[in-house]
């Protein structure tokens, strides 16, 4: 027997409609591109959404189509997601801090028929549009004031182009299965993998990423996401935000200390959301300028692993909550996030960060279980690691035109690539990536453990651990090591300086120096560059 509820379909737009409905004032406030701050609300951007969708709709780009941009935080960037979902075509983020070459792939194989972007990348398609058979329209996120002449095709200034039509324009209307969203994993491995998000995901992602656990968000709150809308789908809040009717406070291209200080302070932010090396800016501009937080109350790190350091500053400095976060974009992207559960509650200083530098618990939506190569189920101890593997309604089930192959186990769980513990209250902690964890006799060791330890060392500046290969153990760690500015450190010190801290099998065979550590696009360590790199080096202990 069926329940007899309506057919309401979870359709992204509806999201925009109830926040114009019943947040219709609520500031959206930006740093735009050009320069001056921009205020709007709920109600203003779904008119000019829906102007984009007539626009759009005229111009031929219909269901299914895929629009890309190329932009930063701001109230446009965000109509032009919502315009682009309400005609039932597809918005596909592109991340510019990626290869040129790169971007131009993606864009080929996600076969986009119409590219916006802001200014600042204009330059960047001006050498790539020979490459890019597929667009047939550049819309620039501007005015006509501040429109450059290009030779990009069809070129035209976004307030002009959507100032060609008015707002009287209904949502397509479809199923909520139907493709939303698109963003391409940075893929270190192999070809570009586009993740579809549907209107479905998406809305019940918002709703996961609310939960008082979660965020927690509410039309009391002013979140600022640092993240950018290119970065994992802006980790939910461009729907988050809207579904709540929380104000948006958007940064533009700053991402500057100086700059995200401003704007915390001057909007009265009270969330905001990044990877850790945006705060790392943020904390160094604080710390230089006796800056104060007054009304920041939690701030979302995740992307890759918050370092115990800066949880410890946030809480202890500015009485700010950090909210230590794990997800990925095939999870829309959260996958966990660290508030407190009562069990814990209790803790207070160093074993409060024991648990604050894992990455948290999953909401409801996330099902998670670590396992060993053959697929066993590992323990919940907060020791044993194991492959992470994931289960739910906003997590993708297979790639873009099927790259990648089959990409769920039997029971309909994906395999992150994370290697991680879970312990009895369902916290997880990230120990490293299944590529990376060095395999020695069997048994596992952490490249991540091993680096943050490494990287305690008053003299280092940054570490990367690697696998390298030993004839008795198949594989033993070796310790990467930039120096801090003229610091010279001798090896023995540092693995000293180790000692007692880790198990003694996982003591690195050997150390090496180096003046810099490759970085991907997204600035974690390229260590395929690091293995290739070190490929034939031979450990001292390989002769045993
Ligand atoms: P990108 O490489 O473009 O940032 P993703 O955001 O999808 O792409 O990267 C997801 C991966 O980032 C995760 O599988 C994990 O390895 C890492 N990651 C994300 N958050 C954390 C975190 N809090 N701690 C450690 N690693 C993290």
């Amino acid at each position: 027997m069926l329940g007899l509820m309506q057919d309401w379909p979870l359709l992204c737009h509806k999201i925009l409609d109830h926040a114009a409905t019943y947040h219709p004032k609520r500031s959206i406030v930006s740093r735009s591109v050009e320069g001056p701050i921009v205020a709007t609300n709920y109600r203003d951007v779904r008119s000019r959404a829906l102007r984009l969708a007539k626009r759009l709709d005229k111009d031929g780009i219909k269901l299914g189509d895929r629009v890309g941009t190329l932009a930063w935080n701001t109230w446009r960037h965000l109509e032009a997601w919502y315009g682009i979902m309400g005609v039932g075509a597809i918005y596909h983020t592109l991340n510019p801090r990626l290869f040129p070459e790169q971007i131009a792939e993606i864009v080929n194989h996600a076969e986009d028929r119409v590219m916006m972007t802001d200014l600042t990348f204009m330059p960047l398609l001006e050498k790539l549009a020979g490459k890019l058979p597929t667009i047939e329209r550049y819309v620039v996120l501007t005015d006509a004031a501040h429109m450059p002449a290009t030779k990009l095709k069809n070129a035209v200034p976004y307030e002009e182009w959507i100032g060609e039509v008015d707002d009287d324009f209904r949502w397509a209307s479809f199923d909520e299965n139907t493709a939303a969203g698109m963003c391409y994993t940075s893929g270190t491995t192999g070809g570009p993998k586009g993740v579809l998000y549907s209107h479905r995901s998406n809305v019940l992602h918002s709703m996961i990423a609310a939960l008082p656990d979660a965020m927690g968000l509410s039309s009391r709150d002013v979140i600022m996401p640092v993240v950018p809308m290119f970065h994992a789908n802006c980790w939910g809040i461009a729907l988050t935000a809207p579904m709540t009717g929380a104000a948006l406070v958007m940064p533009g291209a700053k991402l500057d200390g100086p700059s995200v200080y401003e704007l915390l302070n001057e909007h009265k932010v009270s969330i905001t959301a990044a990877v850790p090396t945006v705060w790392l800016m943020l904390l160094q501009h604080l710390e230089a300028n006796k800056g104060e937080l007054p009304y920041l109350e939690r701030v979302i790190i995740g992307g890759s692993a918050c370092p115990r350091a800066m949880i410890k500053a946030f809480q202890d400095s500015y009485d700010v909550q950090v909210i230590h976060a794990w997800g990925m974009t095939e999870m829309s992207p959260l996958g966990s996030l660290g508030s407190i559960k009562p069990e814990y509650a209790h803790l207070t200083g160093e074993a409060q960060l024991d648990i604050q530098v894992k990455q948290g618990h999953p909401p409801f939506g996330v099902e998670m279980k670590i396992t060993d190569d053959a697929g066993r189920e590992q323990p919940w101890d907060g020791k044993t690691f194991g492959r992470l593997k994931v289960r739910g309604p906003a997590i993708a089930s297979s790639y873009f035109k099927g790259e990648g192959g089959q990409i769920l186990d039997e029971h309909g769980f994906f395999d992150t690539g994370d290697v991680a513990t879970l312990d009895e209250h369902g916290y997880m902690h990230i120990t490293d990536r299944s590529k990376d964890v060095i395999k020695s006799g069997g048994e596992w060791i952490s490249s991540i453990e091993l680096e943050n330890l490494a990287v305690g060392h008053p003299d280092v500046a940054e570490a990367a651990v690697i696998g390298v290969r030993h004839p008795k153990w198949d594989e033993r760690p070796l310790l990467i090591i930039v120096p801090k500015k003229d610091r010279r450190i001798a090896k023995d010190d540092l693995l000293k300086f180790m000692e007692g801290k880790i198990a003694k099998w996982w003591m690195p065979d050997d150390v090496v120096f180096v003046n810099e550590i490759p970085h991907t696009a997204t600035g974690k360590i390229q260590k395929i560059t690091l293995r290739e790199q070190f490929r034939d080096y031979r450990l001292p202990t390989a002769a045993e």
